[in-house]
């Protein structure tokens, strides 16, 4: 399988990745309607929520990425991200070697 056959398989991937957390949004959004205003449960429905908000925005990013033919490319170096990191991480932006290591790969 080529690399661009393989950046599609993972464009597939994000794409889902992007509506599962759509949908976790809005069902979040959903709850918080219906709960009593109970502090500790709303503080756990806004620590997804907000975890929620920030894979969308990764997510989006990389999908941008791939319409503009970017994605997979480490920002540090130029080099290509191997597939299988990408694959782990699909909104990596760094290879392995420059991933900043104050922001540890998840
Ligand atoms: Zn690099």
């Amino acid at each position: 399988m080529s690399r661009q056959d393989e950046l599609g398989v993972l464009r597939i991937v994000l794409e889902e990745q992007y509506e599962r957390h759509s949908t976790q949004l809005a069902l979040l959004a959903r709850q918080a309607r219906k709960l009593p205003a109970d502090g500790a449960d709303l503080g756990a429905a806004s620590a997804l929520t907000a975890a929620s908000r920030r894979a969308l925005g990764d997510i989006a990013r990389a999908l941008h990425y791939l319409e503009q033919g970017r994605y997979g490319t480490c920002e540090g170096c130029q080099c290509d991200i191997p597939i299988e990191d990408l694959a782990r991480r699909p909104s990596a932006r760094f290879c392995t070697t420059c991933q900043p290591e104050a922001r540890p790969v998840r």
